[in-house]
């Protein structure tokens, strides 16, 4: 038996993906041993990941503020927005330093065999933000069975509208 601490932190490692109890011991025995300067950043990323990180109001990614940088941001091409699930993804996207126009995130694709619908994801707000000067939506979602699914649902919804949609 371990003391109940140390116990406590096992537990709360083992919530996270793929960790199981030997690893969740391990990072536990790997935090004992780190500098007290460590685990105070480690307390305060903690502390302040429900109150310091927002879903931006217009495009659903992850941002410090009400609404994010990149939307924030003049210099970028508004007339193109690329569509993409989740806010890991606006973060590749921007590491290529290819794309300078706006994202839109899903938080999520559809899914049947999860019972995700598309009301359950940021679809709606997408369709509030195809203004006049917006050419092109660019859907980049994973070529999974429920990234093609949600591609196909998007495509099909924003037929209407005068946009170019690309895939
Ligand atoms: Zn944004």
């Amino acid at each position: 038996m371990y003391p109940k601490v140390f116990e406590s932190l096992v537990e709360s490692f083992r919530k996270l993906p793929g960790v199981g109890l030997k690893t969740a011991e391990r990072y536990t025995f790997q935090v004992i041993e780190w500098s007290d300067e460590n685990i105070e950043q480690f307390i305060e990323g903690l502390s302040n990941i429900k109150t310091g990180i927002h879903r931006c109001e217009v495009c659903g990614n992850l941002s410090e503020k009400e609404i994010c940088e990149i939307c924030t941001d003049q210099s970028r091409d508004s007339s193109t927005i690329c569509v993409v699930q989740s806010p890991k993804d606006v973060i590749a996207m921007e590491k290529t330093k290819e794309y300078d126009g706006l994202y839109h995130v899903l938080n999520g694709v559809i899914s049947t065999s999860k019972g995700i619908l598309p009301e359950d994801i940021n679809i709606s707000s997408l369709l509030n933000r195809i203004v006049e000067n917006t050419k092109e939506i660019i859907i980049a979602t994973n070529p999974t069975v429920e990234g093609e699914t949600t591609a196909l649902y998007l495509s099909r919804l924003l037929e209407p509208y005068h946009v170019n949609v690309t895939r």
